[in-house]
């Protein structure tokens, strides 16, 4: 670090944008804590703070490149922890049922399950000598100057223990707390205006159960079979991994019903590479 422009900074939320900023200013700032009201160590599966990681994620190819430059061999650790990597290209990809020609693109594709994703992103962020991660701690309210003009802190609530409280100081505050974020009120109750916010409401119905192929050959070698919700195949998405993942999105604005989960142990078939498969 050349010359700090603070001496510390805490980041409100440990999920992929906060796992980020804290390693941003880890560069600019001598300490930064990360708080979290999850528990987050050794945290390998899908956590409540994010509900969303049951279901597929793609990492997108900028979001790979962000990573390995921030992470220098991020990729290549992905890879040898056993998560398939593959040209984005060269995907299957299904548009309006018909498969698109596969080409290389040099755009690199991380197939991993997001809990795995930020798992890895955390615990490269964790090996950083600045940075210290603050699990299974509420984030309660900002802590302003007497005339509340600026935020010189946080007051957190630990979860743990007795459950007391404990002010964080801080030069900076980032609220990465995702789509629950209560900075809107907090504004509002320092006696500034709410900001103001556009709200599309899209419909979009996710439903995802796991899968076990019989025979991943059937996947042909591809890293994944990616069915674009279209009217003749109105959606559905596989990803390759010892469990087989199966999202089904579609707007029940657009296609008029929103998909059904399949019981538990039951099996199908599916469209692309016609095979049956087992739910786990
Ligand atoms: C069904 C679905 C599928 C998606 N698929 C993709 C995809 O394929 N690719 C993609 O890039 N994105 C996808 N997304 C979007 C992606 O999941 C989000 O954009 C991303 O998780 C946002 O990250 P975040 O760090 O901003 O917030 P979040 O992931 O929401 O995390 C917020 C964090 O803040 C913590 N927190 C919240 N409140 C407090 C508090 N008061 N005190 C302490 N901690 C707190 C939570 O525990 C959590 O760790 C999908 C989203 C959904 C819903």
């Amino acid at each position: 670090m050349n010359s700090p422009v603070g001496d510390r900074a805490v980041v409100l939320g440990a999920s992929m944008a906060g796992l980020l900023a804290a390693r941003v200013l880890s560069e600019s700032y001598e300490e930064v804590l990360l708080v979290d009201r999850d528990p987050l160590t050794g945290v390998t599966g899908a956590r409540r703070g994010v509900p969303q990681g049951r279901h597929v994620h793609g990492l997108l190819a900028r979001g790979q490149q962000i990573l390995e430059e921030l992470f220098p061999g991020f990729t290549a650790e992905m890879t040898s922890s056993g998560v398939p990597t593959g040209d984005l290209g060269e995907l299957r990809w299904y548009f309006n049922g018909r498969r698109l020609l596969p080409a290389s693109t040099g755009l690199v594709c991380v197939s991993a399950a997001r809990p795995v994703l930020e798992n890895r992103v955390r615990e490269r962020v964790r090996s950083l000598p600045n940075v210290r991660i603050m699990d299974e701690r509420d984030v309660v309210r900002p802590l302003t100057s007497s005339d509340g003009r600026r935020v010189t802190g946080v007051r957190t609530h630990l979860r743990s223990g007795e459950g007391r409280e404990e002010d964080l100081e801080a030069d900076l505050v980032v609220d990465a707390t995702g789509r629950g974020s209560r900075t809107p009120v907090w504004l509002e109750e320092l006696g500034y205006r709410r900001p103001h916010e556009d709200r599309i409401r899209i419909d979009l119905t996710y439903t995802t159960r796991h899968y076990r192929l019989p025979d991943e050959a059937v996947l042909d070698g591809d890293l994944s079979i990616n069915p674009v919700s279209s009217p003749p195949i109105r959606a559905g998405r596989s990803s390759r991994g010892s469990r087989t993942v199966a999202a089904s999105c579609r707007s029940p604005a657009y296609w008029g019903t929103a998909p059904r989960p399949t019981p538990r142990g039951s099996s199908t078939s599916c469209a692309h590479c016609r095979y049956r498969t087992s739910t786990t």
